[in-house]
């Protein structure tokens, strides 16, 4: 299902680009105004049910926390299963934890052990805002694999194109970004 350059417009302005923030040289792509514009969010979660109604998806993972919102909400027009992808240390159950770098650091995702285990195989679809360097997504993608479930695809509303995260996380699923970012 391709998104119509019209709806691709639609929802690119209602995206608001805030300088500077969390530091000086980032340019911050805020959705909150894509959400409160009930147009824009519509034809945004339009698209990714008439695009994943033909895929036969088991489950939706959404990465903490912006993914969760476009994630459960798919989950729910689909008629499937959400599972959040969460930061270390908030899944109160048992949980497979993967890390992965950071401009500075390490940072760490959990899901919890089970959460695909009542579909043997189950097929996943991964979601998030946006994707930058591709190291949360990829640990994400990662996560699903080793708790016996295959992503089939990871679906973001932006994709940084200057950074090679989209070409990195494609050597373990298929990537699908709205807008591209140059
Ligand atoms: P990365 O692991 O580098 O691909 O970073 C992706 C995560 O960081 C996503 O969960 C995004 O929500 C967030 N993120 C990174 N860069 C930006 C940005 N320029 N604007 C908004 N969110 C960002």
């Amino acid at each position: 299902m391709i998104l119509s350059s019209t709806e691709r417009k639609i929802i690119h302005n209602s995206i608001r680009d805030i300088q500077d923030f969390p530091k000086p040289g980032i340019v911050f792509k805020d959705i909150t105004t894509l959400l409160n514009d009930a147009k824009a969010y519509n034809v945004l979660m339009n698209h990714l049910c008439q695009r994943y109604k033909e895929y036969n998806l088991d489950y939706i993972a959404g990465i903490d926390a912006r993914g969760f919102i476009f994630g459960a909400a798919l989950a729910q027009m689909l008629g499937i299963g959400f599972v959040p992808i969460r930061k270390k240390g908030k899944l109160p159950y048992t949980t497979i934890s993967e890390k992965y770098s950071l401009e500075y650091g390490i940072d760490e995702i959990e899901v919890h052990l089970d959460a695909f285990s009542k579909i043997p195989h189950a097929k996943v679809l991964l979601i998030d805002d946006l994707i930058a360097t591709g190291g949360t997504a990829n640990a994400a993608a990662k996560l699903i694999n080793q708790a016996g479930a295959e992503c089939v695809e990871a679906c973001f509303i932006i994709g940084l194109n200057f950074l090679d995260g989209q070409n990195k996380l494609k050597e373990i699923t298929n990537v699908y970004s709205l807008i591209e970012v140059n």
